[in-house]
């Protein structure tokens, strides 16, 4: 008989080297299952945690993807934003330059409208002034004397035919002078 290094029983022992009783002997085997039942529970966990923490950085590195996508995607609206308020100012400037554009046509229309009026009022003074020329023409023609009857009053007038009177002279001196 031996004594049980654990109990203390008094056992028979199954074989030489055994230290423990049947009872303590079952209960350590038990004890060892449920070890290796928990060795295998902890690597299951320990494989478990390993792959969500796989998956964590894979999740954190996704996040920090999206962020930066953020990042770029609000840039790119900001200078859209900038963009739009340029064409807007451009816009505005356009239809400030075209109003005035439109009013400097517009003067430049009436101007021409009086230039035309000033145009017209001079070709009719221009019309009339060459009316009076021709009226004038006219005049100086009845005025002329034609030679033929120059020729027949200076003879006429002569101051030898008229005992050389002051009248024959001042009337021939004049006659002269239209022969010019
Ligand atoms: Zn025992």
């Amino acid at each position: 008989m031996k004594r049980c290094s654990h109990c203390r029983a008094k056992f028979a022992p199954r074989f030489a080297n055994a230290q423990l009783c049947p009872t303590c002997t079952q209960q350590r085997d038990q004890v060892f299952e449920l070890y290796e039942q928990f060795e295998d529970g902890m690597a299951l966990l320990r494989a478990a945690l390993a792959d969500a923490e796989v998956e964590n950085n894979e999740l954190r590195s996704a996040l920090a993807d999206t962020k930066y996508e953020l990042v770029d995607a609000e840039e790119d609206v900001s200078l859209l934003r900038g963009a739009l308020n340029n064409t807007e100012d451009d816009l505005i400037t356009l239809r400030f330059a075209l109003a005035e554009a439109n009013k400097q046509i517009a003067a430049l229309r009436q101007s021409l409208l009086d230039a035309q009026e000033d145009a017209s009022l001079l070709r009719d003074a221009l019309a009339d002034a060459e009316d009076e020329v021709l009226l004038l023409r006219d005049a100086n023609a009845e005025d002329i004397i034609p030679p033929d009857v120059l020729k027949l009053l200076i003879r006429l007038c002569h101051p030898d035919k008229h005992g050389n009177s002051s009248a024959a002279n001042r009337a021939t001196t004049w006659l002269l002078r239209q022969r010019n």
